[in-house]
């Protein structure tokens, strides 16, 4: 069968490897001029299924509200008159109850355990060596006791599904990652999740996609693919740049800009753009910075090590697709890093980076068939497309090639939204 893939970010290539690996002729489309270029470009590396979970939750709402009074705050709601935001904002509100979030919960666990299992597998499979992956865990760093409160009932909810977590204290946590040394003084706890793991996303598009390439799968890059058109309950053609393309299966695998395309047909996926920001820096002196990824938990930053560079992302803004570079986050994403890791690091060559996470209401992703016999979705990755890449990858693979997936749908159809 003939399939286009729609969009060469870090799902859109993974989903490519799935459908050839079962003998589909795959042509994958982009607008950039490589794999990965957009919100997989330059995200915190992490590939933490361990904390998985959604943005909506109990207490959220008041907490963004007071966030985004706060000048050097890490999250910023800019309400816009855009029915797309108010409706998803809305949504988003109504899966900020207890019940909700254990749902929504316990699916995204469920995607995101099974997507390192995949990775695991397309590791073993393909001649993919040089992505910066570390395997060692992640640690969440707490400044508050109630912050450490709230972490240890997070880990033992997920502790409770068999997920392995561990409570440190300061000389416990200066055993595990000695970088942290100068930081230990602002720590009232930490967890170490030593399932997860860490690596760039980007170059592992990059290099999975070049040995799909290889292998007879075409990749048209600086494509703008302009209208998606209809026929007869299925999609007919795909209309870009260089002109319509036809396809026996399409799957929409373009992040944020995925409503963009299918609002015109009809289809209102709530998919809203989340801006987050990075900074990568040169690491100087490997001792004095961590091997493994640590998420500060009050500022929700992530910072990784990414082979000789430290990258650090983190910021939430609800304001539409612009990437502008605030001064004031990137000087707060600046001084985060500083207060762990002064030492160690190239503070004259930073460079930043903004992306925007395709953020669904309740969390999960939206995968599948869609209302059209032809079209399937692998959409809505939010701030855990990294690490949920692979997994839903397969997943869609399997629905095109008309077998039942390996775990449970519920909760990650479209369907759910009534479409
Ligand atoms: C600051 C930040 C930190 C993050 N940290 C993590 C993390 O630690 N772990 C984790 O798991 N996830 C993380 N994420 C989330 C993760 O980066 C995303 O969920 C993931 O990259 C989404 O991948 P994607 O392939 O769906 O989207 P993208 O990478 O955005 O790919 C979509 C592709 O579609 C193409 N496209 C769009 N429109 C068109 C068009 N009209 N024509 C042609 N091509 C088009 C784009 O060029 C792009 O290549 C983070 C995100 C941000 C912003």
């Amino acid at each position: 069968m003939k399939v286009l893939v729609l969009g060469a970010g870090v799902v859109g290539v993974a989903t490519a490897y799935y459908l050839w690996k079962n003998g589909h002729e795959v042509t994958v489309v982009d607008r950039q001029a490589g794999p990965g270029m957009e919100t997989s470009f330059g995200n915190a590396g992490g590939i933490c299924p361990s904390f998985a979970g959604p943005w909506a939750a109990p207490g959220m709402i008041s907490r963004v509200l007071k966030l985004s009074l706060q000048s050097d705050s890490p999250i910023r709601f800019a309400p816009r008159p855009d029915p797309r935001q108010i409706a998803w904002v809305l949504q988003w509100m109504r899966n900020c109850t207890a019940q909700r979030f254990r749902a929504n919960k316990l699916c995204m666990q469920r995607v995101a355990h099974y997507s390192y299992r995949c990775l695991r597998e397309v590791l073993a499979q393909a001649p993919i060596h040089d992505f910066d992956f570390h395997a060692g865990g992640v640690l969440q760093l707490f400044r508050t006791r109630a912050e450490l409160q709230l972490g240890r009932l997070s880990a033992q909810a997920v502790g409770e599904s068999g997920v392995p977590w561990r409570l440190l204290d300061a000389d416990q946590l200066a055993a595990v990652e000695p970088a942290l040394v100068h930081g230990l003084a602002q720590i009232a706890g930490a967890l170490h999740m030593p399932a997860d793991a860490s690596g760039d996303s980007h170059k592992f598009a990059g290099q999975l996609a070049a040995h799909l390439a290889q292998h007879g799968v075409s990749f048209r890059y600086a494509t703008r693919i302009d209208a998606l058109e209809q026929e007869k309950g299925a999609i007919s053609r795909v209309h870009t740049a260089y002109g319509a393309m036809q396809a026996d299966a399409y799957v929409v695998a373009l992040g944020s800009y995925a409503p963009l395309l299918l609002a015109p047909l009809g289809l209102k996926l709530p998919v809203y753009p989340l801006k987050g920001y990075s900074v990568t820096l040169p690491v100087t002196d490997p001792g004095q910075v961590p091997t493994l990824s640590v998420m500060d938990e009050h500022n929700k930053v992530m910072i990784s090590r990414l082979g000789n560079r430290l990258r650090a992302a983190g910021m939430a803004e609800l304001a539409g697709y612009g990437l502008a570079l605030d001064p004031a986050r990137k000087d707060l994403l600046l001084r985060v890093v500083r207060s762990w890791f002064p030492e160690g690091l190239d503070w004259e060559h930073v460079s930043f980076w903004a992306g925007l996470r395709p953020m669904t209401p309740d969390g999960p992703p939206i995968l599948g068939k869609a209302r059209w016999s032809n079209l399937f979705l692998n959409s809505g990755h939010g701030s855990n497309g990294w690490t949920q890449a692979c997994g839903t990858a397969k997943i869609v693979s399997d629905l095109v090639c008309g077998r039942t997936p390996e775990i449970d749908m519920q909760g990650l159809t479209v369907q759910r939204f009534g479409g």
